[in-house]
């Protein structure tokens, strides 16, 4: 009889710390209501990534059996990904729903649908005293980056974007763009377009203060974190070029580098940027390159939570582009590219269905102190919501 009474008490506590966790309740810092153990935060986003670009990548570079890197996560969810005014969302609106948890209008950068501002995770981890980072193959003035440190009402207004990230003061910024960071009057290291802003001349004058300024592989490798306050790498006039030098890993590597020197943690954004560019053109190879490029990021910012588990790194996309499916035979159908070979053995096909973004739900995957809080399906606005409640108040 005692024997059990005890195992129903042990089993009523148990049902009880199943509903707390279910209902998402995590262990919390009293003081601040953050999510425990929660120092830095790794938000990576494969541009355009839906399920089947990460099942293309996982047939290519791993095999059946195996798992990415970005997969073999403890918590998987999905999100919706729909804007204020369309179900077919774009990159602004999807990053300003998971860089400030509010949905907005496609085409608008880190406003609300009435295009009033919204503070950005970004900046709330920067007036924590967190370092900030942000990393992306495409421009970094692109839509993407800009919504985690800009606030302007078009993705087209560069110029604007590019004052309103330097005056951010975000700590390591890498990837392409240089022409719209750049003024005319001044040489820089990609002359390509040379489409330069007309009296837009702060990227000098930040450098004067203390920012290192690089464009090429050899120069980011060299940089000392140890005395490199603030970064700012651009790696091509535009978007970054194939085969992308430095890699996407290499730069995350090296965001990591510097970040992780600061006493209160940091934040950083990776975006695998153009995933997107290449399923817009029905080009399945550089959509398999690009994703597999992302998971090489992802296993960088592992082996840094390895050895640091207060890091809660999280894998999503913006939104789905090209409507992507896979297929063992060929189907005949127009569009159809491959094929491919994969990593165990056999072939494999892609079709696309639009060269347009879809409505698709996309895969969240995540690991490390509050990640099971993405168990399940949610909005896109919830990765803010996470990720805010890991800062507190
Ligand atoms: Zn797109």
């Amino acid at each position: 009889m005692i024997r059990r009474k005890k195992s129903s008490i042990f089993l009523t506590i148990l049902a009880l710390l199943l509903v707390l966790a279910a209902a998402g309740c995590l262990p919390q810092d009293p003081a601040t209501g953050a999510t425990s153990g929660v120092r830095n935060i790794i938000l990576f986003i494969g541009d355009g990534m839906g399920q089947a670009q990460r099942q293309a990548a996982l047939w290519a570079a791993v095999d059946d059996d195996g798992l990415l890197a970005m997969d073999d996560m403890p918590a998987a969810g999905l999100l919706h990904t729909a804007a204020a005014d369309s179900d077919v969302t774009d990159s602004a609106a999807a990053a300003t729903a998971m860089a400030s948890g509010v949905k907005t209008n496609v085409g608008v950068i880190g406003l609300d649908a009435g295009l009033a501002p919204v503070a950005t995770i970004l900046e709330k981890a920067g007036s924590r005293g967190k370092l900030t980072g942000l990393v992306t193959t495409t421009p970094i003035t692109d839509a993407t980056p800009a919504a985690f440190a800009a606030h302007v009402r078009d993705r087209k207004l560069f110029a604007e974007i590019a004052v309103q990230l330097l005056n951010a003061k975000v700590d390591v910024m890498l990837g392409g763009g240089e022409d719209t960071l750049l003024p005319v009057s001044e040489t820089g290291c990609d002359e390509k377009y040379r489409e330069r802003n007309a009296g837009r001349n702060t990227f000098r004058r930040a450098s004067n203060q203390g920012t290192t300024w690089v464009c090429d592989a050899k120069a980011l490798a060299a940089v000392d974190p140890a005395s490199t306050t603030r970064l700012v790498g651009l790696f091509a006039d535009q978007g970054m070029t194939r085969p992308f030098s430095p890699s996407l890993a290499d730069m995350t590597q090296r965001a990591i580098d510097i970040l992780a020197r600061g006493p209160n943690g940091f934040f950083l954004m990776v975006e695998a940027g153009q995933i997107d560019w290449a399923a817009h053109t029905n080009d399945a190879e550089h959509v398999i390159a690009d994703t597999i490029g992302l998971d090489r990021a992802v296993k960088i910012a592992r082996q840094y939570a390895a050895a640091n588990n207060d890091t809660l790194i999280i894998v999503t996309a913006d939104h789905e582009t090209g409507g992507m499916a896979l297929s063992h035979l060929p189907m005949g159908l127009n569009g159809e590219d491959g094929p491919f070979p994969m990593a165990g053995g056999g072939t494999f096909y892609v079709n696309w269905s639009t060269r347009q973004h879809t409505p698709t739900d996309v895969p969240v995957t995540a690991m490390g102190p509050g990640a099971q809080q993405l168990n399940g399906v949610h909005d896109n606005t919830f990765v803010y919501k996470v990720m805010e409640k890991a800062l507190g108040k």
